[in-house]
C-alpha cells in the first residue's frame, strides 16, 4: 500500500498554474482574499451541517479564519498559514477538488487570455473563478492540510509547487478544519508581515461573517459587521458598496441598494442589492438566485427563494428577523405567516426602489432596463399582482423617442387629445420597424408607436390590453380607425392608377399569392411603400404566431391581408408590364418578393434567406 500518491492536474488548471506561476501580476494580494472566502464558505457549510447534525468532530469549536507569519530563520524562506475550523476535506476531496475536477472558471480565464494578447492577466484575474489557485501568483509550495467534520476521516495533506502534478499523503491534524500553509515566493515576501495582511483583510473581507484574527492579536482584523442591523442613517454610501463587492465578489457597484428596517408588523432589517449585469461573474461568490436569511443575525438560509417572488430574483441581499425562530426549515417557510409578510415587505420596498431610480436617474434607470426589462415583463406575465406596480416601470424605444427610452405614462403625457389608442407595432429590432409601412400613416399623422421589439413582448400583450383607460392598439390591425387627416395631407388618389388599371394589379396579387392571403384591397393609409401586410379582423392570438416563430414550433406563415398602395411608382410599372406582356416573368417574381419582403418587415418570416435565389433571379433580368 503507498502511503503518498502522486496525480496530474486537470489541463486547464495546469495550465493556469504555468501562467500564474510565471507571471508577474500587479494585484496579487487578492490571493488573500480567494483564501479567505474559501474558509468563510467552508465554516457556512459546517454551520448548516450542524443544523440536522451533532455528530460531527469538534462540534463546539469556534467557527474563525486565523492567519498566521511564522519566524524564519535567517535564509530560511518565508511563510503563512491560513486556518478556518469549516468543513474540511478528505483525501479524496483534497484530491477533486483541488485538482481534478473540471474548472470552469480556469477555461474561460485561459480562453480571454487567448483571445486577447494584449491583455495583462492581473487586470483579469480578479474576475475569474479560479480563486483557489491564485495563491500561485505568491507561493514556491503550497500544503493544504484538511481534516473533514467527519469523524472517521483521516486527515491527509496536498501537496504542490504549482508544476504539472500534486502529491497526496497522510497527515496529523487533530482537529477540525483547513490548514493552508504558503511557502512565499522570493519575491513575495512582503507578505509575511501581519500588519500588511491586516491591511489585505480590511480591504477585500471586512463584512466576512466569520471573525479573522491575524497573529497573536485577540482582535479581529475584520469588522464582521452586520451592515443591514445598523441604522441605515449610521451608514456611509462606501460602505454599502464595501459589503456588496464582498458579499457577491461583484466587481461593478450595485444599481440600486434599499436599507430599511421595521418593527410592525414583523420585525425586519433588510439590506438589498440590484446588481448591474444579469449574468453573474464567473468569479460570484453567490452561486445561486435568493437571499440571505438571518434570524436574530445567525444565517439560516444562504439562498432564500421564498422571500422573492421568481421574477424578483435578480435582486440579491440579506434579510434578518427576529420573529422568524431559528429551526425554521425550508418546508415551513411557505406556510409561515411571517415569511409571508417579510416577503410582501420586501417586494414593495425594492420595486419602490426601482421607482424612485426610475424618477430620479432615469439614465441609471435606463441601463437596468436594458439589462433586467424581461424580469418586469416576466412578472407582468406570471404575477397578478404585480400589474400596477410593474407597468408605470416599463420603457420603450418608440418613434419619437429619439433613440431614447419611453414610458408609457410619457406616451400618454404626449398623446394629442384625438388620440385614444396607445400604439405599437410588433417587430424584430428597432431598425426593422422603424422602416415598417405601417408606420406611413402615423408618421403622416404626427403620431407616436411604440416599438415592442423584445421577443417576450408578444407574450405579454394579453396582460397589456389597456394602460390608464387607453387601450393598447397593434398598428398592423385591419379595424384600425385614426384621426382624420387634414385636406392637403390626405392621400392623393387622383395622381395614383386609375380604378380598373388599379384592380388589375390587384387582380394578378390575387392569382398570385393564392390562398396564403385572405384578401388583397387598396390602401387607405401608405405613403412611402408598395404594400404592407395588416391583420384580419377575426384573426385570434396573431401575436402567438410570433412568439411560435421564435420557438420555432410547427410555424405556419400567417394569413394576412395585403394593402397595396396605388399611388407607388412600383405598383404602376407593375401595371405597365401587366398591360405590355401579362407573361413577363418580372411580375409573379416581383409579387412575390413584395410579400416575401413585407413578412421579414413583419418579423414573421421563417426563413429570410430562401429569398436569395429569387432576388438573384430579379437582378439578373434587371440588369440583362
Ligand atoms: P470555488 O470556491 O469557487 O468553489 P476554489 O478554487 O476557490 O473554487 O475552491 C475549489 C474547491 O475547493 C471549493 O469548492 C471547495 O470544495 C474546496 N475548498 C477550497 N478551500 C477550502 C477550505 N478552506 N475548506 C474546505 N474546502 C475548501
Ligand atoms: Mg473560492
Amino acid at each position: 500500500m503507498t502511503t503518498q500518491d502522486s496525480y496530474n492536474f486537470k489541463t486547464e488548471v495546469k495550465q493556469l498554474l504555468q501562467i500564474l506561476v510565471h507571471s508577474l501580476y500587479k494585484d496579487r494580494d487578492i490571493f488573500l482574499r480567494e483564501l479567505i472566502s474559501n474558509a468563510s464558505d467552508a465554516m457556512t457549510r459546517l454551520h448548516f451541517e450542524t443544523l440536522t447534525n451533532r455528530d460531527v468532530l469538534d462540534a463546539d469549536a469556534e467557527l474563525a479564519i486565523h492567519i498566521e507569519v511564522p519566524e524564519a530563520a535567517e535564509g530560511e524562506p518565508k511563510r503563512i498559514i491560513i486556518k478556518d475550523s469549516g468543513l474540511g476535506m478528505t483525501k479524496d476531496e483534497l484530491i477533486t477538488n483541488l485538482g481534478t475536477i473540471a474548472q470552469s472558471g480556469a477555461r474561460e480565464f485561459l480562453s480571454k487570455l487567448g483571445a486577447d494578447e494584449t491583455l495583462d492577466p492581473s487586470d483579469v484575474i480578479g474576475q475569474f473563478g479560479v480563486g483557489f489557485y491564485s495563491l500561485f501568483m505568491v507561493a514556491e509550495e503550497v500544503r493544504v492540510i484538511s481534516r473533514s467534520y467527519k469523524k472517521r476521516a483521516k486527515a491527509a495533506a496536498w501537496i504542490s509547487d504549482g508544476s504539472e502534478k500534486f502529491r497526496v499523503e497522510p497527515a496529523d491534524k487533530e482537529d477540525r478544519g483547513t490548514e493552508i500553509q504558503i511557502t512565499l515566493k522570493k519575491d513575495a515576501e512582503e507578505f509575511a508581515n501581519e500588519w500588511k495582511l491586516k491591511q489585505i483583510v480590511k480591504k477585500h473581507s471586512d463584512f466576512v461573517r466569520y471573525p479573522v484574527y491575524v497573529g497573536d492579536s485577540q482582535e479581529q482584523a475584520n469588522r464582521q459587521e452586520s451592515l443591514w442591523r445598523k441604522s441605515p442613517s449610521e451608514v456611509e454610501a462606501d460602505e454599502y458598496k464595501q459589503f456588496y463587492q464582498q458579499m457577491t465578489m461583484d466587481f461593478e457597484e450595485p444599481v440600486a441598494v434599499v436599507h430599511f428596517r421595521s418593527d410592525a408588523p414583523v420585525n425586519l432589517r433588510a439590506l438589498l442589492f440590484v446588481p448591474q449585469k444579469r449574468e453573474p461573474g464567473i468569479l460570484a461568490a453567490r452561486k445561486e438566485p435568493g437571499l440571505m436569511l438571518y434570524s436574530h443575525n445567525v444565517l439560516i438560509d444562504e439562498y432564500n427563494t421564498d422571500l422573492l417572488l421568481n421574477w424578483l430574483s435578480f435582486v440579491d441581499g440579506v434579510v434578518d428577523s427576529e420573529d422568524l425562530s431559528l429551526n425554521v426549515s425550508r418546508e415551513t417557510v411557505q406556510s409561515n405567516r411571517i415569511m409571508r409578510q417579510l416577503a410582501k415587505t420586501v417586494k414593495g420596498r425594492a420595486l419602490r426602489e426601482m421607482k424612485k431610480l426610475a424618477k430620479n436617474e432615469p439614465e441609471k434607470y435606463a441601463g437596468f432596463w436594458t439589462e433586467f426589462g424581461r424580469a418586469f415583463k416576466e412578472g407582468l406575465a406570471t404575477d397578478l399582482e404585480a400589474k400596477e406596480d410593474v407597468l408605470p416601470l416599463f420603457r420603450y424605444y418608440s418613434s419619437k423617442s429619439d433613440g431614447k427610452l419611453t414610458s408609457l405614462d410619457e406616451y400618454v403625457a404626449q398623446m394629442p387629445e384625438s388620440q385614444e389608442e396607445i400604439y405599437y407595432v410588433l417587430g424584430d429590432s428597432v431598425k426593422s420597424v422603424a422602416n415598417s409601412p405601417h408606420l406611413d400613416p402615423f408618421k403622416a399623422r404626427d403620431l407616436e408607436v411604440l416599438y415592442w421589439v423584445d421577443p417576450i413582448d408578444p407574450f405579454v400583450s394579453p396582460m397589456l390590453a389597456e394602460y390608464k383607460g387607453k387601450k393598447l392598439r397593434n398598428v398592423d390591425d385591419a379595424g384600425l380607425e385614426l384621426p382624420e387627416l387634414d385636406e392637403t395631407d390626405e392621400v392623393e388618389t387622383e395622381d395614383g392608377l386609375p380604378e380598373a388599371d388599379f384592380n388589375r394589379v390587384i387582380g394578378r396579387f390575387v392569382t398570385t399569392l393564392g390562398d396564403r392571403v385572405t384578401e388583397v384591397r387598396a390602401s387607405k393609409v401608405l405613403k412611402n411603400s408598395p404594400i404592407r401586410l395588416v391583420s384580419p379582423e377575426d384573426e385570434t392570438n396573431r401575436d402567438m404566431q410570433r412568439i411560435q416563430r421564435i420557438l420555432d414550433q410547427n410555424y405556419e406563415v400567417p394569413k394576412k391581408i395585403v394593402e397595396v398602395n396605388r399611388n407607388h411608382l412600383l405598383i404602376a410599372n407593375l401595371y405597365r408590364l401587366i398591360a405590355d406582356s401579362p407573361d413577363d416573368k418580372r411580375i409573379n417574381l416581383t409579387i412575390e418578393q413584395l410579400y416575401d419582403s413585407a413578412l421579414v418587415q413583419e418579423g414573421l418570416h421563417p426563413n429570410p434567406t430562401e429569398m436569395v435565389p429569387r432576388i438573384q433571379q430579379l437582378l439578373e433580368l434587371a440588369t440583362a
